[in-house]
């Protein structure tokens, strides 16, 4: 289900600015964020402004165009150009918080 935010969802908090986050960058559909867990040198998600469960339930191309943008702005300016992109998709395969989100993934800052 798309909606324009999820009440109980940390992920909308971050995005409407309730919950601080340490921001890397925005477009008009998405947001890049430091993890605050760190399973990586550098690890930042990115995440849609609206809510979406996952990225199966993410039906809106402008939407995803803009999210896509914004994944590959922050790879190339944060990461030395190699990276992991992984979106965690169900519980079973580790998906904690159900707002759709990449995970920026790299051993190496720029
Ligand atoms: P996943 O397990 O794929 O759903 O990823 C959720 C990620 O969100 C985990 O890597 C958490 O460390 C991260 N996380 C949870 N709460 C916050 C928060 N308030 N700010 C930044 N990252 C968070
Ligand atoms: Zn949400």
């Amino acid at each position: 289900m798309m909606r324009e935010e999820n009440l109980d969802c940390i992920f909308c908090k971050i995005a409407n600015g309730e919950i601080p986050s340490k921001l890397i960058g925005e477009n008009e559909h998405a947001i890049a964020f430091l993890d605050l867990y760190p399973k990586a040198p550098v690890h930042i998600l990115v995440v849609p402004k609206i809510h979406s469960e996952n990225i199966l339930l993410l039906d809106n191309s402008s939407i995803l165009t803009g999210l896509f943008e914004l994944i590959r702005e922050v790879a190339a300016t944060s990461t030395d150009g190699q990276f992991k992109l992984q979106f965690n998709t169900g519980e079973r395969e580790g998906q904690s918080v159900f707002h759709t989100h990449a995970h920026v993934l790299s051993q190496q800052s720029k």
